[in-house]
């Protein structure tokens, strides 16, 4: 590749490039032996999260489930309060802390989540930090999670909640062009299809794209709801059966993968990728970043997962965390592959062949990772 201005000037064998009058007096970046491919696009991150939730995952290890441990004031409730306390300059530490573990395990562009506010106010102070973070390394990408759980305040009045987030909430959030994606959490414990379906549509009044959590724990039709309102993805889906590989396969809507949750939570039920990829689904993997269910910032981790896991081969599972993974945020114009015009975002393994950085599993086999043409992370002696 020849590189210029951030972008991917010339991409061709060696013997071509090093001819061209663009290569001449390039900084030369030596990688024979070394794999060479796009940087990750991490597409479902709750990157602005504050504290890890460690009793949490000693409950869960002793036998409780995730809803029960929700029940007894744990789970997101519980981040949402930590995060109340939380000074917005120690989110945003807390939360660069992350992207540059991120960066080191590959990744270039994430998108970022909100959802753990109680309000617009807190909402839009969550979404305040991912905007500050827009100047750092790795690109970040803000989506509006406004109907992640029902809030204390509220409780026993979700239908309320949702009306007030859809009728003053989004519309805010909206005109102050701070995100430019709206999810919502459809499942048994979160919103019913119904509350997902009216919230959505206010979103997508107010301009947003749209994201749906869908069929995590449950089938209520949440994917079905994604594709008929042109979503640009539906994330989760390990209770996805046919009919919604079915709606999937027949629409534009990504199927994003998120095997950390599962691995973390300790189920066995991953979502059915053989199937969504030989239906004719366009399948992406992501971390699905968060303190709860998938603590990892590591797409190779995840690669592992999705290949060993739900039997995705090595160049389904590189395509599903990068290219995939950019249309599922309507990026796939500008990142997700090393094409001309694309910006040069890249990574350098230590390994010569891809099929390593599944097959060794735990481990980070990244060499450099370039975005837009400046190294923002290293772990090789020299080039
Ligand atoms: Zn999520």
């Amino acid at each position: 590749m020849v590189i210029q201005d951030g972008r991917i000037d010339q991409i061709g064998p060696a013997t071509r490039i090093d001819n061209l009058i663009s290569a001449r007096g390039a900084r030369v970046i030596e990688a024979e032996g070394r794999v060479v491919m796009p940087g990750f696009v991490d597409s479902h991150t709750h990157l602005v999260c504050g504290p890890p939730r460690l009793d949490d995952y000693e409950k869960r290890i002793g036998g409780a489930s995730y809803q029960q441990i929700a029940a007894e004031g744990g789970g997101i409730q519980w981040t949402m309060n930590a995060v109340r306390k939380t000074r917005a300059a120690d989110l945003e530490v807390q939360a660069r802390r992350t992207l540059s573990h991120m960066a080191r395990c590959g990744t270039t562009t994430v998108e970022a989540k909100s959802g753990y506010g109680y309000d617009a106010r807190a909402e839009l102070r969550l979404l305040s930090v991912a905007a500050a973070l827009r100047d750092g390394d790795v690109e970040v990408v803000p989506t509006y999670l406004g109907a992640h759980v029902v809030p204390p305040n509220f409780k026993g009045t979700p239908d309320e909640f949702v009306d007030t987030v859809g009728k003053r909430f989004v519309p805010r959030v909206a005109s102050l062009g701070v995100a430019r994606f709206a999810d919502v959490y459809c499942d048994v414990g979160a919103f019913t299809l119904q509350q997902a379906r009216r919230y959505l549509l206010e979103a997508k009044a107010s301009g947003f794209q749209l994201k749906v959590h869908a069929n995590q724990f449950s089938n209520i039709g949440a994917v079905q709801l994604a594709t008929a309102l042109g979503a640009f993805s539906a994330d989760h889906l390990e209770h996805a059966g046919e009919a919604e590989i079915r709606a999937l396969a027949e629409s534009d809507t990504v199927a994003t993968l998120l095997p950390g949750s599962v691995f973390h939570l300790g189920l066995t039920k991953y979502a059915p990728a053989r199937a969504l990829i030989e239906g004719g689904a366009a399948v992406a993997l992501a971390t699905d970043f968060n303190p709860g269910s998938s603590p990892t910032w590591s797409m190779p981790m995840i690669l592992s997962l999705a290949c060993t896991q739900m039997r995705m081969t090595p160049a389904e599972a590189i395509v599903a965390a990068t290219f995939n993974g950019a249309c599922a945020l309507g990026m796939q114009a500008k990142i997700g592959s090393l094409e001309v015009g694309k910006w040069a975002d890249f990574l350098m393994l230590e390994v010569p062949d891809y099929r390593e950085i599944p097959y060794h599993f735990g481990g980070n086999l990244v060499a450099m990772t370039v975005k837009r043409g400046r190294t923002i992370a290293r772990q090789m002696e020299s080039e």
